[in-house]
């Protein structure tokens, strides 16, 4: 497939070399947002140019430092056909192989981000990898309680999340919010698309990145109506206000940020409109061969 994107983009930061994967696209449906009326949402995405129904981009992240291979999140695997799942082979265009990652950092235990760490025989695809994600997190997809009680058609995300997580069990670490996930990386609790559901924040030297999970699904969207909440957010108010204070901290500290579900590749800054509500500058791409800029 030579005309094929190649779905790998690199960013610097600092000393910690970022490389988004995308791992697929699915399709979504106005009628899966909350808070804003489907009429505007479709308005929204026309004025934006994007595709009617939606479809949601799904990325997840390569950090490279001191030796290190550590990822973030690794899509959907064998979930959804051929839609998604197309991580792995990103990765193995870099040559990067399976054995090589240390540690995953999960932002939250939903089929999109933590289905690709299983094969299709339930088997680890990172045999030397330790799991960190937060303890809230594990402590509502791992109890069967929390399962008997959730709506029928939310069970299945139960089993999904305990079969994605169940290879590791002997290596998940729990991190708290505002604790280092690693060395340089802190982990920022964002609650209420999950309970759990957590942001990774790196600083190396004078550069900063957030990369802030699931605060927006549909960038045509919640940019302009950060109002705008999911039909599976686990909390929508909780996971609403969140998403309020994120885009207000972010745009206010004019921090670079990346998103799981941003437009491929995923980097950018959001900005405050002057008529309410925000938009997102994507990073624009600049060559990294050295140069008369060096580089
Ligand atoms: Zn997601």
């Amino acid at each position: 497939m030579p005309h094929a994107n190649p779905g790998i983009h690199h960013l610097q930061v600092g000393d910690v070399l970022v490389t988004a994967l995308n791992d697929g696209q699915f399709h979504a449906a106005t009628e899966y947002v909350t808070g804003v009326p489907a009429a505007e949402c479709e308005a929204l995405l026309r004025d934006s140019f994007r595709p009617l129904p939606p479809r949601i981009t799904v990325g997840c992240f390569l950090l490279r430092f001191g030796g290190r291979h550590v990822l973030v999140d690794f899509g959907g695997g064998g979930a959804m056909g051929t839609m998604l799942g197309h991580a792995g082979s990103r990765l193995a265009a870099i040559g990067v192989a399976p054995e090589a990652i240390d540690t995953v950092l999960v932002t939250h235990a939903h089929v999109d981000h933590v289905f690709g760490l299983v094969d299709g025989d339930g088997a680890a695809v990172f045999p030397k990898a330790e799991i960190v994600i937060s303890g809230i997190e594990t402590g509502f997809w791992l109890s069967a309680e929390n399962e008997s009680r959730a709506p029928e058609g939310a069970r299945q995300y139960f089993g999904i999340a305990q079969r994605a997580l169940a290879p590791y069990r002997d290596r998940i670490r729990h991190v708290a919010d505002g604790a280092e996930a690693l060395p340089g990386i802190t982990a920022r609790l964002f609650p209420g698309h999950t309970p759990g559901h957590s942001g990774y924040q790196i600083v190396s030297g004078a550069e900063t990145l957030l990369i802030w999970g699931d605060i927006v699904h549909l960038p045509g969207i919640q940019f302009a109506r950060p109002e705008a909440g999911m039909g599976f957010d686990i909390d929508g108010d909780q996971a609403r206000r969140t998403r309020a204070r994120a885009m207000d901290m972010t745009a206010q500290d004019r921090i670079l940020l990346a998103g799981m579900h941003l437009d491929f590749p995923c980097f950018g800054h959001v900005v405050r409109r002057s008529g309410g509500g925000y938009a997102f500058e994507p990073v624009v791409w600049a060559p990294t061969e050295s140069g008369p800029f060096g580089g």
